[in-house]
């Protein structure tokens, strides 16, 4: 009698889909996990001549994918979803979202804000994030208490907030919370100057100077919309992305954030320097920023990955949502139906996203050796019958609640829709007094 292999978690599915390799859809094959890996995907009945597990999952009708990677937002600023709507960029910016911001955001903020962003992205299929808000130290904190990946990109930008005085106060910060998580499984820090109209050449350079040195990501908010790209050429006699170029920052290392402008110069920047770009389409239709011409990047190597932006110009966290979003405009916007297609699109959402954080060695798909950062999306539902062909639902025809499950490194961060991890009664207590808060002074205003 040979002797099985004993291991923490197999997860028995209808369909994986495990992203790499590319196209791929295995039928009734199982996941088994040991410490915090994928060991092995095997078709299910092989399974249990080879291993005993602790835990074991059988999900009949469910897909198994990596889980999603949202890589760009703003996290703890869920707090102030549904505050102010229906407002172009810079109005929504200058007259509602920044004064909030000054009233409102200090740790206990960011630590309740950045924590229903927590809950909100694994309900919705998230295991791993970029987050670029004030108080970095702060959201590092929370999504490692919770066992979350995260991409903490920390603020640098020219003027003061509750956070740092001014861009060397920024980046000074910055380096020491770089230095406090370099060897972390949970968290990555990178550089986040917010956008080229709020800082200045100098600080520029010596992100583009300092990620070099210490190998770290950058992401800025870029080409967003027309008036910025318009503004740019006034003050500085060229487009933003040609001003980064000159000023040292285009590399692997940089994502760019939205890219709704984009002429055949720029697109030959960004696949020349193997720039990323973080498509948000959602929060771009709700600003009216533009829309991203994605198909032609991809069709030029472009890596785009796929983001949310922050609940206030969105409203959700939800990628399953954005990954259909994507789908569709990029038919729209290149006006051929076969763009962006179920299995790109999903992608964008998982090894994409992990290439630009520099982790598709760890994240974005399904293998062995990879984290097992993995969700469950039970297709089960009247709604999404018969299938025929699951990426296909997966994009277009199934919404976050039918994600059951998330693991991430092999811990079950939710079990048939309930997360194990936080206190989700106490966690709405916090957010309704933030509410009840943040209204009464809101009617103030409005006298
Ligand atoms: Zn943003």
């Amino acid at each position: 009698m040979s002797a099985n292999q004993s291991v923490n978690t197999i997860i028995h599915a209808r369909w994986v889909i495990p992203v790499v390799p590319k196209n791929c859809v295995l039928e009734n094959h199982s996941v088994v996990i040991s410490g915090q890996q994928i060991i092995e995907i095997l078709p299910s009945d092989e399974v249990t001549a080879k291993y005993t597990a602790k835990e074991e999952y059988s999900l009949e009708n469910h897909a198994l994918l990596p889980g999603l990677i949202n890589a760009h937002g703003h996290s703890a600023m869920t707090l102030f979803r549904g505050l102010a709507d229906d407002l172009p960029l810079m109005e929504w910016l200058n007259d509602h979202i920044w004064p909030a911001e000054d009233k409102w955001v200090d740790e206990a903020f960011v630590a309740d804000g950045t924590l229903l962003a927590i809950a909100e992205m694994i309900r919705s299929g998230t295991t791993c994030y970029s987050d670029m808000y004030f108080f970095p130290n702060i959201s590092a904190k929370v999504a490692v208490d919770h066992k979350i990946r995260t991409q903490i990109c920390f603020p640098v930008i020219d003027f003061p907030t509750a956070w740092a005085n001014n861009a060397e106060e920024y980046i000074h910060k910055g380096l020491e919370l770089f230095d406090q998580y370099k060897n972390c499984d949970y968290v990555s820090v990178a550089f986040g100057p917010h956008a080229p109209y709020t800082v200045s050449d100098e600080p520029l350079k010596q992100v583009a100077m300092l990620s070099e040195q210490l190998n770290a990501q950058v992401q800025i908010h870029l080409h967003e919309t027309e008036f910025e790209v318009q503004e740019s050429i006034d003050k500085f006699g060229v487009r933003p992305l040609q001003r980064l170029a000159d000023l040292g920052l285009l590399s692997p290392a940089l994502q760019c954030v939205h890219m709704t402008q984009i002429n055949d110069q720029d697109l030959e920047l960004l696949a020349r320097n193997g720039v990323h770009v973080i498509h948000c389409p959602e929060s771009n239709l709700k600003l009216a920023s533009g829309f991203s011409p994605v198909d032609k990047m991809l069709k030029a190597g472009i890596n785009v990955s796929l983001g949310t932006d922050g609940a206030a110009s969105n409203n959700d966290l939800d990628m399953l949502g954005e990954i259909k979003t994507a789908a569709l405009i990029a038919k729209a916007v290149s006006g051929n139906a076969s763009a962006v297609n179920a299995h790109e699109a999903i992608e964008m959402a998982t090894i994409n996203g992990a290439k630009a954080m520099g982790l598709e060695e760890k994240i974005g798909s399904l293998e062995k050796g990879k984290w097992a950062d993995i969700i469950a999306i039970d297709l089960g539902f009247l709604d999404c019958q018969p299938v025929y062909d699951a990426p296909s639902h997966i994009v277009y025809a199934t919404n976050s609640h039918q994600v059951t499950h998330s693991w991430i490194g092999g811990s079950i961060h939710m079990k048939d829709r309930q997360l194990t991890m936080i206190d989700t009664l106490h966690l709405s207590e916090r957010v309704h007094n933030w509410a009840e808060k943040i209204k009464a002074s809101d009617s103030e205003n409005k006298g």
